[in-house]
C-alpha cells in the first residue's frame, strides 16, 4: 500500500490509536505521525515503542498541518478536543475517530469543524479489555468490521481515503447512518458489557464464604463474564452515557425477556425454556460461520 497521508495526528494513542499507528508504520501509510496524549507516561511509551515521529500534550499542536486527524480518546473528551483543534485544522483536512458511539460524536464535533474540513466518523469493531499504547497490536483489526458513519453531503474522496486506511488494516468496511450504528452496537456490544459488569458486581456483593467459591468454580460460565467486566470503567461509563437512549431501549427489551424466563422457571414451563434456549444456539452458529468468533 502506498502513502495515503502526508501527516497524521493521533489525539489519544491508547489501545486503539496505537494499533492503528502500528498499521500506518507497517504499511507506510503516513509521511509523518504526531501523537498527543495527556500523560507523560503514555507519551514516553509512545516514544519507546517508536509509534510516532513527534509527541505533544497539546491537541492543537498535533492537529496543526495534519491531513488526517484521528481522535482516539474516551468519548467524553471529544467536545473539548474539537474546540481545541477547530482553529488550526488546515483546509481539506479529514477528521476521523474510532469511538464506539456515533451520534454523540457527530453532535460533539460537526458544529465545531470549519467548512472545508471533512468529518468521517468511524468505529473499528475490534479491541480487547486492555488499555494504553503498550497493549496495541497491528493485527487487532484483521477480518473485523469497521463502520463509517459520514453524514449526508460528506466529500466522497475523504470517505474513500478513510476506507482505504481501514482496508489496509485488514478490515471489512461498511457505512451506516449514526443512529442505526448506535442501535446495532447497543445490542451487540453495549448491553452485553452492561450485563457482564452487573453479574460480576452481583458476585462481588456476595458474602465472603460464597465469594471464594465463585473464584474456585468460575469455569462454570462466570469466568467469561469477568473478562468482559475487566474492561476500562471510564471508557464504558462514557459509552453508556453517550448511547443512553439506545442502551435504555435494548435494556427494556432485555428485562422483559428476562422476566419471561424468570416466570418460565418459576412455573416449571419446560417447553418455553427449551424453545428459548434452542433458538439462541443458531445465533452462535451464524457467528462462527461468519468467522467472527
Ligand atoms: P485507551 O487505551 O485508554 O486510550 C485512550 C487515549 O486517549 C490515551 O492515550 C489517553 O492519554 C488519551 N486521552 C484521553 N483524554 C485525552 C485528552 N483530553 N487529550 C488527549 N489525549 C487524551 O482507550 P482505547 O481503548 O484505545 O479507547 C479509545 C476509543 O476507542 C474510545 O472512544 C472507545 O470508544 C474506542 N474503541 C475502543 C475499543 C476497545 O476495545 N477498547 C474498541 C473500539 C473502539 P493518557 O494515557 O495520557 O490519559
Amino acid at each position: 500500500m502506498s502513502q495515503l497521508f502526508d501527516r497524521v495526528a493521533f489525539i489519544g494513542i491508547g489501545l486503539i490509536g496505537s494499533s492503528l499507528a502500528r498499521v500506518m508504520i507497517r504499511d507506510k501509510l503516513a509521511g509523518e505521525i504526531v501523537a498527543c496524549a495527556r500523560s507523560d507516561a503514555t507519551l514516553d511509551t509512545v516514544k519507546e515503542l517508536k509509534l510516532a515521529d513527534r509527541v505533544t500534550h497539546d491537541p492543537a499542536e498535533a492537529a496543526k498541518g495534519a491531513d488526517l486527524v484521528v481522535i482516539a480518546t474516551h468519548l467524553s473528551a471529544y467536545a473539548e478536543i474539537g474546540r481545541r483543534i477547530a482553529d488550526v485544522l488546515k483546509p481539506g483536512a479529514i477528521v476521523t475517530d474510532v469511538g464506539s458511539v456515533k451520534q454523540a460524536v457527530v453532535r460533539a464535533l460537526k458544529p465545531l469543524l470549519p467548512s472545508g474540513v471533512h468529518l468521517v466518523p468511524g468505529h473499528p469493531v475490534a479491541g480487547t479489555e486492555f488499555s494504553g499504547p503498550a497493549a496495541g497490536f497491528a493485527d487487532m483489526f484483521r477480518d473485523r468490521w469497521c463502520i463509517l458513519t459520514p453524514t449526508a453531503g460528506t466529500d466522497a474522496k475523504a470517505i474513500a481515503r478513510v476506507r482505504q486506511m481501514w482496508e489496509s488494516a485488514g478490515m471489512k468496511v461498511t457505512t451506516m447512518d449514526p443512529e442505526h450504528h448506535d442501535m446495532v452496537l447497543a445490542i451487540t456490544s453495549h448491553l452485553p458489557h452492561l450485563i457482564a459488569f452487573t453479574i460480576v458486581g452481583t458476585a462481588t456483593d456476595l458474602e465472603d464464604t460464597l465469594k471464594s467459591e465463585v473464584i474456585k468454580f468460575s469455569a462454570g460460565g462466570f469466568r467469561d463474564f469477568t473478562r468482559i467486566a475487566a474492561s476500562d470503567p471510564v471508557f464504558w461509563r462514557d459509552v453508556f452515557l453517550a448511547n443512553r437512549d439506545a442502551v435504555l431501549a435494548m435494556l427494556q427489551r432485555f428485562t422483559e425477556d428476562l422476566t419471561a424466563m424468570q416466570r418460565a422457571i418459576r412455573y416449571g414451563e419446560a417447553d418455553t425454556l427449551e424453545r428459548v434456549l434452542s433458538r439462541t444456539r443458531a445465533i452462535r452458529k451464524s457467528i462462527v460461520d461468519a468467522k467472527q468468533a
